[in-house]
């Protein structure tokens, strides 16, 4: 039998009187999972899809996009979705934003996307409106988001609001009819059937699913309200940073330095002039070369940029840990065995000082040939 398997290894205990219990494994959801076909496709082949046939119902999560893409939580709560779809019930996934990534991979059989309703936009009355509609309309019997402090956990919040329905918000571990949350201050857990609306925290389901979804995009659903009343919020609109100010977990280009860069002024000047935070790998932190706020990975920060230089790094796995998230990866190295260039998308083997030299002389002339715009 497959698991929801949680991967929060600081998961909450509970205190019996038989003594000390790690909470157990939720129940498998009421899906296909029990179909011969369920262990996970070896890479390269061809994963089975879970429903068979026309939806008979449907589950749905809702989850904004970043460029195009869900992060890691987002995946998350699609899979919760997927997992505990009952037989015959179909899963929609409702993306706001753009969304350029495999629906099916991610387990969903149909795919809605909101363009307008990105995150970068405050539109909260828009958001619950459009949602709304699609949850009547497919008359979802289950709803899931991530809960994340912002975006999806506010409007997962104000939809709870707007249906008045069951709902739980911090959902740390989930079965096909429970929910658990945190509760006393996460000593305890709280035990409750499994409500319409469910907000998941990070890491309370494996987002690796044994099987696929059918990945369709659906149709415009008939009365879909996008553009709303101008209700009580007034967007102002983005400022721009300073990306030496950014906190690295917001920043979207990074330059990170390790124990190959002999030069840390080059570096922070590469930075400056791609308009780039600076992180750097726990060796070159370690050395005093970065200061401690500047370290990623396992006991650093967590970056989810679409662009991270990794300059002089080897990509130890506690390094790579720490940019799993990220888009693309450039390494520069002068090993071309060096571990970071099997996770780039793009490797310059090389000496770092060199390359950084001949990059910024490069931009440089760019800048001056204007093909490039200037620093940000
Ligand atoms: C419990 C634990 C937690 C950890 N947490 C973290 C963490 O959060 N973050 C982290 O980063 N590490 C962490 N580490 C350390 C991690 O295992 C590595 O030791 C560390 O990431 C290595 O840093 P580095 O790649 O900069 O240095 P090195 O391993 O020394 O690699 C240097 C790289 O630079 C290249 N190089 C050398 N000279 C040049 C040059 N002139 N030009 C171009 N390339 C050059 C080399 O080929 C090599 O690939 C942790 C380790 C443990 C045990």
């Amino acid at each position: 039998m497959s698991e929801i398997r949680r991967i929060n290894p600081r998961r909450p205990i509970v205190i019996t009187p038989q003594g000390l219990r790690r909470i157990v494994l939720g129940q498998v959801g009421a899906g296909d999972l029990s179909t011969p076909d369920q262990g996970a496709a070896p890479a390269g082949k061809v994963k089975p899809r879970r429903l068979h046939g026309e939806a008979k119902s449907w589950v749905m999560a809702v989850a904004h996009s970043d460029r195009g893409r869900l992060d890691s939580h987002a995946h998350q709560a699609v899979a919760a979705a997927a997992i505990l779809a009952q037989p015959g019930a179909g899963v929609v996934a409702v993306i706001l934003g753009d969304f350029e990534e495999d629906a099916a991979a991610l387990g969903a059989d149909a795919v809605v996307v909101l363009p307008d309703l990105d995150a970068v936009g405050f539109a909260p009355e828009q958001e619950v409106e459009a949602v709304s509609s699609l949850i009547r309309a497919y008359d979802a019997r289950h709803v899931f988001l991530p809960d994340k402090p912002e975006s999806d956990g506010d409007l997962g919040r104000r939809l709870i609001v707007e249906h008045q329905e069951p709902a739980a918000t911090h959902v740390v571990e989930i079965d096909a009819a429970h929910v658990c949350c945190p509760w006393s201050g996460a000593a305890l857990l709280a035990r409750a059937p499994l409500p319409r609306f469910i907000l998941l925290e990070a890491g309370a389901v494996d987002a690796g699913l044994p099987f696929a979804g059918w990945g369709e995009s659906a149709d415009m659903v008939e009365g879909l309200k996008v553009a709303g009343k101008s209700g009580a919020y007034r967007d102002l609109g983005l400022e721009r940073s300073d990306p030496s100010q950014i906190p690295l977990e917001e920043a979207d280009l990074i330059v990170a330095g390790g124990n190959g860069v002999s030069s840390v002024p080059t570096l922070e000047t590469l930075a400056r002039t791609l308009g780039a935070a600076v992180g750097a790998s726990r060796v070159a932190v370690d050395d005093g070369r970065f200061t401690r706020d500047k370290q990623i990975g396992a006991t650093g920060k967590t970056v989810s940029a679409r662009g991270y230089i990794a300059v002089g790094i080897s990509g130890a796995v506690q390094h790579l840990q720490g940019i799993k998230d990220c888009q693309h990866v450039i390494a520069v190295n002068r090993d071309a065995g060096a571990p970071i260039v099997g996770r780039a998308d793009l490797s310059v083997i090389g000496d770092a000082e060199e390359v950084m030299q001949a990059l910024l002389t490069r931009i440089a002339q760019a800048r001056k040939q204007r093909e490039l715009p200037e620093a940000p």
